[in-house]
C-alpha cells in the first residue's frame, strides 16, 4: 500500500546526487575546472548552477519505464524522472536503470547518446507526494502515459487527472511547459482531454504543430512504453493529446 514508504519533508531535503550519482559528479568537476581554487564563490552563482540540476521532465506513473529511458536518450542535457506507485515495479526500473548504466560504462560512451545518468525512478504516489520533491515552475515536461483507467464511476476520483491535481500539476510546470497524455481508453482519453480544455491554465497544443516542431517527446507516445507497446501489438486505437502550461 502507499503508506508504507516515506517521503522528504521538503523539496530541499531531497538528495538528487543519490538518485543521479554520474550527473552530479560530473557538474561537480566541472565546476571545480572553471574555478580552480575558488571554492568559495557567491551564492548567486551556485542557485543559478542548481537550476540547471533539477529534475524537469517527470513521467507520472512509468510502469516498466520504456518510455522514461527513451526520455534519457532524447534529452541528454535534461534530468528525467519515472514516478511509480507500485514498489516491485519500481524496484524493476531502478535495476533496469543501473544495468544500462554499467553496460554504457563499459562501451565507453560509444552506443548511446547517454551513460544513463541523466535517468531515475523513485516510488512515490503521484497523487499526493509532488510538493515534497518539487518547487513551483520546475517541470518542464510532464507524462501521463495510458494511466489506470478506473472504469467505474465511483472510482472516477481516483483518475491522476482531476481538476483539482492540475492546479496542483500546474503549479510545478514552468509556463510554456507541456503535458503529454495517451491512453487506448477512449473514454478516459476523452475525460483527460476534457479535464485540461477547461482548466484555465493549459492550453491545447496542435499534433500539426507538434509535428511541425519536431516534437521528439511526442512522436514516442505510441511506442516507447510497455503500455503503449501492447496496444500496438494488439493493433489498438490510441488517443493523444498535449497542452501548454500558459
Ligand atoms: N506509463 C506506463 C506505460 O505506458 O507503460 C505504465 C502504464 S500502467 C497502466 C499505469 C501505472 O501507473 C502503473 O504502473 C501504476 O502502478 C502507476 N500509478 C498508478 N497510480 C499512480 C500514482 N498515484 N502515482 C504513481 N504511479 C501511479
Amino acid at each position: 500500500n502507499d503508506h508504507s514508504f516515506d517521503v522528504p519533508l521538503t523539496p530541499k531535503h531531497v538528495n538528487w546526487s543519490a538518485h543521479y550519482p554520474a550527473w552530479f559528479q560530473q557538474q561537480e568537476q566541472q565546476e571545480q575546472q572553471e574555478q580552480p581554487g575558488d571554492q568559495q564563490h557567491d551564492s548567486s552563482h551556485q542557485d543559478q548552477d542548481k537550476v540547471a540540476k533539477e529534475v524537469e521532465h517527470l513521467d507520472v506513473g512509468c510502469g516498466f519505464g520504456g518510455f522514461l529511458i527513451k526520455l534519457a536518450e532524447l534529452y541528454p542535457d535534461k534530468l528525467s524522472l519515472g514516478l511509480e506507485l507500485r514498489d516491485k515495479v519500481t524496484e524493476y526500473v531502478a535495476a533496469r536503470i543501473e544495468t544500462l548504466r554499467e553496460n554504457a560504462a563499459k562501451a565507453g560512451g560509444a552506443k548511446s547518446t547517454t551513460d544513463y545518468g541523466n535517468v531515475a525512478v523513485l516510488r512515490a504516489n503521484a497523487q499526493k507526494d509532488l510538493p515534497h520533491y518539487f518547487r513551483k515552475a520546475q517541470l518542464t515536461k510532464v507524462f501521463f502515459l495510458f494511466p489506470d483507467p478506473h472504469f467505474k464511476a465511483c472510482n472516477h476520483r481516483r483518475r491522476i487527472i482531476s481538476q483539482q491535481l492540475l492546479d496542483e500539476y500546474a503549479h510545478f510546470i514552468r509556463p510554456g511547459g507541456l503535458v503529454y497524455t495517451i491512453t487506448d481508453v477512449e473514454e478516459l482519453g476523452k475525460w483527460m482531454q476534457g479535464h485540461l480544455d477547461r482548466h484555465p491554465m493549459f492550453l491545447r497544443v496542435s499534433d500539426e504543430e507538434l509535428e511541425r516542431d519536431g516534437d521528439e517527446a511526442f512522436a514516442f507516445l505510441p511506442t516507447a512504453s510497455e503500455e503503449a507497446q501492447k496496444v500496438k501489438r494488439n493493433e489498438g486505437r490510441t488517443y493523444r493529446a498535449v497542452f501548454r502550461r500558459v
